[in-house]
């Protein structure tokens, strides 16, 4: 096996592409050595090394040694030095690369090589005793460190209390003999602590250091961080051995960082840092404050200290140059590492540089502009969901915060607001025009009004799709769930969490893209939607097939996705509109009554709110589809639950609380998921429906009216399982639709269709088509149908799933392509087969999801439906996809 790729000297045997192989820092030091850049020659020892190692129990095999040896050997003969020896010792550097990357997670061992007789070849090479005993103590260090295991504290003891000793406050003005001091008392702890004493064999350094960095792939923060960021934990590091430079080498020499562009803001200026007479650990360490590597750069942060522009122009000017090489080369932002040794540039490091949300829209764009990547290209190049930070509210980074608990990241943005504790103080401080965040530990249908009343939710229990994540993401809310370090007491009326206690009235901020919660008031940033997010999203929408709908319950909503850009409704759920205000008791007169005419006759109240609701829907819309779905939900769920609001309601309708209680009993389901809703509702109580279909049609002729626009509305009848459900609504539709068109004297034209949300319905597509117009797939409901998991109760079981590797992915937030999506497919196939132009769409919480979404376009719906924030991070998925 060829285990050592080596570059150095203008070549290298791989290249940029060989990422897997050679880990990103190899592939990339080997593609900047092909380009001739100036790259401190070496090997990189591949990935597939690192699993052969755990193979064996954590050994290196005499091949993959042998390689390494003769690697070395070249490095030698390319630097004029030799490994191990006094006379021009050769230092290497053994750092870690993995095909992700994974910053400061794994090890890195500098100035191998040295020890108490090389040192004295690398004082006389440099003519520098003070560099020389500079990097023997660092390498010490690190190795102790690093292969040795003894912790950093250890050291840096040692290293105070030389420093005080000799009254030096920096270390760079610590002397050679000052520096050979520390040596001895780091050689001493070091035998004291390991029972052995360092070594001074380089060959056994190295394969010391070899065999810590494949281990650092193991250790925890890095197996951590690779199971957050959804890294494969078989993958592997690769090791670079590289022959050193010296940023320690005098007032020439440094050490630094940099973006070839701003990476917060994009602004096309080079941007980053740099310490004068340092190696490179030095700048994260934060010993010294570093100065910046720009004059623009240096003026803007008031700094003092000279810029490298002024201090060492020549070089800067050479860094310049090969930055503009590298993004013309990757086209894309680059973050680089580079040493400066005697004025001499070396490039260390060059990857895709990490960026907000802000500076990857700006460099997308003016990259375009620069001609160097396609339209397309910077379409593909944004992702998705990080417009969810240019999409709202966020906290400025800058600002300092004092976090009092934490939550999931529920619904993004962030909000301050006076803490209330019930929907009640909620819609009053509303009233008053006071901003305020509604503190529950979960929140239910009842407080739609409450929620939507405030700037923020915050819940102490609840996942990702508890109800309170659910409204609040459709709402554009931000939104903090299952805040469990956080405890609401409502008894006396307090917020706990911290080390404080907050009452009602007390400002806090809550962060939905981060998940924390904060006290007081913050500075905060405002969304910027006109500019370059404007010109990618123009240009996703020229790329892409699919349209993109909202699901919108009110006019609120539905302005809000006209605004993002949504071409129509996929969804209007009509129960949200019989919680609002007098609604609900109007609702309730109807379940409670006891025969049809007493139904009848709290409906005759319901029609003229509706009609107004769909009069002002089609009206924001214009022209554009809308789709109305039909009453949906178990009735019990518009009842009052607890004692003093039962009483409350009993009272309002003439009954004693007792017989109330007794008929919300009789109405009670023990699976109310599965019960009696949808289009049940529909066939035994068909006023319901009619009362829907008349305030649809005269909305419509009314909405014609008033706006000259065609308004085709789109009925949808929800859990269909049998064509015959089907065609006994429609049949009611239809009679109330040619009633109401007959009056009106106005054509209107609409679609009956309906949602696919059961497996019996996706097998019998090809028959209930013959009554469809369209279908839309109700993806919530079918992965609950599909998976028999009911969503409500599943986050205390799924966590374990995903913990212990059952399912890989929430099934809820990102769809199942081999199960419900074969559903889907097979749905949409027969479907088609019986009618060519059936309109196929998705209307659940997954057509805002960008994998989702793919999957979507691969299986040619036409359209998605997402929640109104969702809107722009849906077309430019549905973009990504068509490209
Ligand atoms: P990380 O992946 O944590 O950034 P690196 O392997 O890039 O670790 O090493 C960290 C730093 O060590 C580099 O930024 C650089 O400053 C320094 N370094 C690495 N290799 C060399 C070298 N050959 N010569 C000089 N400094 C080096
Ligand atoms: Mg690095
Ligand atoms: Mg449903």
């Amino acid at each position: 096996t060829k285990w050592v790729y080596s570059f150095g000297g203008g070549t290298a045997e791989g290249r940029a592409a060989d990422i897997e192989m050679l880990g990103g820092k190899g592939a990339n030091l080997a593609e900047m050595c092909t380009l001739g850049l100036p790259v401190p020659p070496g090997l990189t020892i591949i990935t597939q090394a690192c699993n052969e190692f755990y193979k064996a129990g954590r050994h290196l095999n005499a091949e993959l040694k042998a390689q390494v040896t003769s690697g070395i050997a070249r490095i030698e003969a390319l630097t004029e030095r030799s490994f191990g020896s006094n006379d021009h010792p050769l230092l290497l550097s053994v750092r870690s690369g993995a095909r992700a990357s994974m910053p400061g997670m794994m090890d890195t061992v500098l100035n191998l090589g040295l020890n108490d007789e090389t040192v004295a070849g690398l004082a006389r090479d440099a003519g520098d005793e003070r560099f020389a005993w500079d990097s023997y103590r660092r390498f010490i260090q690190m190795y102790g460190d690093v292969v040795m295991g003894l912790g950093h504290d250890l050291f840096e003891d040692i290293l105070e209390d030389e420093k005080a000793r000799c009254g030096r406050e920096l270390e760079t003005e610590m002397t050679a003999e000052e520096w050979r001091a520390v040596v001895v008392r780091y050689k001493q702890v070091i035998e004291e602590e390991a029972g052995e004493p360092f070594p001074q064999d380089p060959q056994t350094q190295l394969w010391g250091a070899i065999g810590s960095v494949f281990a650092s792939w193991l250790n925890p923060r890095a197996t951590t961080y690779r199971m957050l960021h959804n890294i494969s934990q078989e993958w592997g590091t690769a090791v670079n051995v590289q022959a050193m430079v010296f940023g320690n080498l005098g007032n020439s020499s440094a050490t630094g960082v940099a973006f070839t562009r701003n990476p917060s803001t994009g602004e096309n200026l080079l941007f980053g840092e740099f310490l004068v007479n340092a190696q490179g650990e030095d700048v994260v360490a934060g010993i010294r404050t570093p100065q910046n590597i720009t004059e623009a750069q240096r003026i803007a942060s008031g700094s003092e200290k000279p810029s490298l522009e002024k201090l060492m122009p020549e070089a800067f000017g050479e860094l310049l140059a090969i930055c503009r090489r590298l993004e013309a080369h990757y086209r894309d932002l680059q973050d680089i590492e580079f040493t400066i040794e005697r004025g001499r540039l070396w490039m260390l490091q060059t990857r895709a540089g990490k960026r907000t949300a802000k500076a990857a829209l700006k460099i997308a764009v003016d990259m375009v502009e620069e001609r160097l990547i396609s339209r397309d290209d910077a379409v593909a190049r944004i992702d998705p969901a990080s417009l969810d930070q240019v999409l709202h509210t966020t906290i400025d980074p800058q600002a300092r915060r004092t976090v009092i608990g934490s939550g999931l990241p529920a619904s993004p943005g962030a909000a301050s607001g006076a803490i209330v504790f019930t929907s009640e103080d909620a819609v009053r401080a509303r009233k008053e025009g006071r901003d305020v965040i509604l503190v529950r530990v979960e929140t239910s249908p009842e407080d739609i009004h409450g929620m939507s009343a405030a700037v923020g939710i915050l819940t102490s229990r609840g996942g990702m799709t508890s109800h309170a994540a659910v409204v609040a993401r459709g709402m554009g809310l931000p939104c903090v769930t299952g805040a469990g370090n956080l405890r609401v007491d409502l008894r006396n009326g307090l917020l706990i969490g911290g080390g404080l206690s907050l009452k009602a009235g007390e400002i806090i901020t809550i962060d939905g893209s981060s998940g924390q919660v904060i006290k007081g008031a913050v500075p905060m940033l405002k969304p910027e939607l006109s500019g370059d997010f404007a010109r990618i999203m123009e240009w996703a929408d020229a790329s892409r097939r699919m349209r993109v709908r909202t699901n919108a319950d009110t006019p609120a909503d539905a302005r809000t996705a006209r605004a993002f850009g949504a071409e129509g409704i996929g969804l209007c759920r009509t129960e949200h509109m019989f919680f609002e205000g007098e609604r609900i008791n109007v609702m309730r007169e109807m379940i409670l009554a006891s025969d049809e005419a007493g139904r009848r006759a709290a409906l005759a109240k319901l029609l003229p709110m509706q009609r107004s609701d769909f009069v002002e829907l089609f009206s924001i819309m214009h022209g554009l589809p809308v789709t109305i779905r039909l009453l949906d939900p178990p009735l019990h769920e518009f009842l009052p639950k607890a004692e003093d609001e039962i009483a409350e309601v009993a009272t309002r309708m003439g009954l004693t609380p007792r017989e109330l209680s007794e008929r919300i009993d009789a109405l009670h389901e023990f699976n109310p998921m599965l019960g009696h809703r949808g289009c049940r509702l529909a066939i035994s109580y068909p006023e319901i429906c009619e009362m829907q279909a008349r305030a649809i049609f005269e909305a419509a002729v009314e909405a014609a009216r008033q706006t000259g626009a065609a308004v085709v509305p789109e009925i949808m009848v929800p859990l269909v399982g049998l064509k015959a459900e089907l065609d006994y609504v429609k049949a009611s539709i239809d009679a109330v639709a040619r009633e109401v068109i007959g009056a009106a004297g106005l054509p209107i034209d609409y679609l009956v269709g309906t949602m696919i949300e059961l497996p019996r319905a996706a097998l019998r597509a090809h028959v209930i088509a013959e009554s469809a117009d369209f279908f839309s797939f109700g993806t919530n409901d079918l992965t609950q149908t599909t998976f028999g998991i009911s969503r409500d109760d599943a986050a205390q079981f799924l966590e374990t799933y995903m913990r212990k590797g059952i399912i890989e992915k929430d099934p809820f937030v990102q769809i199942d392509y081999d199960g419900v999506g074969e559903l889907i497919q097979i749905a949409a196939e027969r479907g088609r087969r019986t009618k060519n132009a059936l309109k196929l769409g998705i209307c659940g919480e997954h057509g805002g999801d960008p994998t989702s979404i793919r999957f979507c376009e691969e299986r040619g719906l036409d359209y998605v439906s997402c929640s109104p924030f969702r809107v722009p991070i849906a077309r430019l998925a549905a973009a990504q996809a068509a490209i």
